[in-house]
């Protein structure tokens, strides 16, 4: 492992717990607004489709949510290693200015952009495509 710019990750660190805070908390606000809206019985077949739309955007928001907090204690868990901020593609350190705008960031930029090429050919999974804010 390279470690010559001896980073200080600690700020990353409480970046990233409270980032992961923030996920969770808007998950559960999620949820219980989810709860309420089922309360309202669909009163014609309108209203049920518009029902399922939303299920439909809840789900799909709850997973881009699930894979951030993964990748978050991912980053949390590279940070007990020794491995975070270093591209395991490369083995280069990923970049401060990188880490500062993406603080659970696995790739550096050059390999990140590699891996998404190879996503949209449909040559890798999606498993490692990186997670928005
Ligand atoms: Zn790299």
């Amino acid at each position: 492992m390279k470690n010559g710019s001896q980073v200080n990750f600690v700020p990353y660190q409480r970046l990233l717990e409270k980032k992961a805070e923030e996920v969770r908390k808007s998950m559960s606000a999620q949820k219980a607004a989810q709860v309420v809206a089922r309360l309202d019985v669909p009163s014609d077949e309108g209203d049920l489709s518009q029902q399922h739309h939303e299920e439909w955007i809840f789900l799909n928001r709850n997973t881009i949510d699930m894979k951030l907090l993964r990748e978050i204690a991912g980053a949390l868990q590279r940070m007990e290693q020794g491995t975070y901020g270093t591209c395991p593609e490369c083995e280069e350190p990923i970049s401060v200015k990188r880490l500062n705008a993406v603080p659970w960031a696995r790739y550096c930029v050059t390999c990140q952009e590699a891996i998404a090429a190879r996503i949209a050919q449909g040559e890798t999974e999606e498993e490692f495509e990186e997670a928005s804010k």
